[in-house]
């Protein structure tokens, strides 16, 4: 790791090479933006679930990278004169901003058709191949590089980075998986998986007016969690479930579980799946059922940039509400970015922060 004097025009980046190995601390150039583009210095960037699954390689991806993808930065430097984040609003340097995790081209037939987030060149932050030019896209650095089209939002200063940063992962999500769904209001939700997705989830459907909340969690310390985030009940399986429940959201991806849990359904209800985002076994479900009790089976993978500025207007007005900001644990440097990994697999908090 190196710990030497920077020159000015340089900042650290962590590199990704191959998993069960040390992220390296590299100096890189600071880039400069081009037209369209927007350069952010970091302020800090919570760990995902996916990262840690990337650097223990039960998860594929491109190599090298700079992972980290739940940023909040200041805009440093901008490419062009006007750029205008997804609201209109103009962008100014030493703005802070949170921004979609899909960089979408605006162009192609799916961004026309109101599905950016499936571009046909989509590209995702954090997840990119970093080759010391291009790539400039991962959280676990001094600056990012926005490309042109990306879907920008202007926050501002209330609410702190431990509650925001997940906001362009976790928070847009459960708002894309709970657009999927007629109301809330006055309903029961049944939420599987209760960790960063699912307490998110029990929060803002309790803040939309949710009757009843339910997680299944197996672990004890999160399951205690839940019930600070909304919940009324959480169970450590199907097998206790009682009765029947009008949305069923999905976070565990654990196939078993969603199968166990379709028949809780109500009629007119609808089940949003999430999670199952690695290939795994398939379930077995009673088209009959589906038919009779006129229930919706959705899936949702990545978000609408509109989803983000719900999540952010939620987070923003219920940052007291519900403790976001004490599901970080704590926070490292960046120059401690292989002891920030290690204890967010060792101790496997909600969230662990770095900030350069
Ligand atoms: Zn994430
Ligand atoms: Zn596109």
């Amino acid at each position: 790791m190196s710990t030497a004097k920077l020159n000015p025009s340089d900042c650290r980046i962590a590199v990704f090479e191959k998993p069960d190995s040390p992220l390296k601390i590299q100096s890189h150039a600071i880039p400069e933006p081009k037209e369209g583009e927007v350069l952010l210095k970091i302020s800090a960037c919570t760990i995902c679930g996916s990262d840690l699954h990337t650097i223990a390689g039960t998860r594929k991806e491109k190599t090298p990278t700079i992972l980290g993808h739940e940023i909040i930065g200041h805009v440093a430097a901008m490419g062009s004169d006007e750029i205008l984040d997804i609201t209109g609003t103009p962008i100014s340097t030493g703005d802070r901003v949170t921004w979609a995790i899909c960089m979408s081209c605006g162009d192609c037939s799916r961004c026309e058709t109101g599905l950016p987030q499936k571009c046909t060149s989509v590209r995702k932050y954090g997840h990119e191949v970093f080759d010391g030019e291009s790539g400039f896209v991962g959280g676990f650095a001094e600056y990012i590089l926005l490309p042109r089209t990306s879907a920008i939002l202007r926050i501002r200063n209330n609410v702190a980075d431990e509650v925001l940063c997940p906001a362009n992962c976790a928070t847009a999500t459960v708002v894309a998986a709970c657009r999927q769904v007629q109301t809330i209001n006055d309903r029961d939700v049944l939420i599987i998986g209760g960790g960063m997705l699912g307490l998110t989830a029990a929060a803002y459907t309790k803040s939309t007016g949710a009757r009843n909340i339910t997680v299944i969690e197996p672990t004890e310390q999160r399951r205690q969690l839940c019930f600070q985030f909304g919940a009324d009940k959480a169970v450590t399986d199907s097998s206790s479930l009682d009765g029947k429940y009008d949305v069923i959201l999905d976070f565990s991806g654990v196939s078993q579980a969603i199968e166990k849990c379709i028949p809780h359904t109500a009629i007119g209800g609808s089940v949003v799946l999430v999670g199952s985002v690695t290939p795994s076994p398939g379930i077995s479900v009673d088209p009959e059922f589906l038919v009779r009790n006129l229930v919706r089976l959705v899936g949702v993978h990545n978000y609408h940039p509109k989803d983000l500025i719900t999540a952010v207007e939620f987070l923003s007005l219920h940052a007291d509400n519900f403790p976001f900001g004490q599901l970080v644990a704590c926070s490292f440097s960046l120059q401690e970015i292989n002891e920030a990994v290690k204890y967010a697999l060792e101790q496997k908090p909600v969230r662990v922060m770095v900030k350069p």
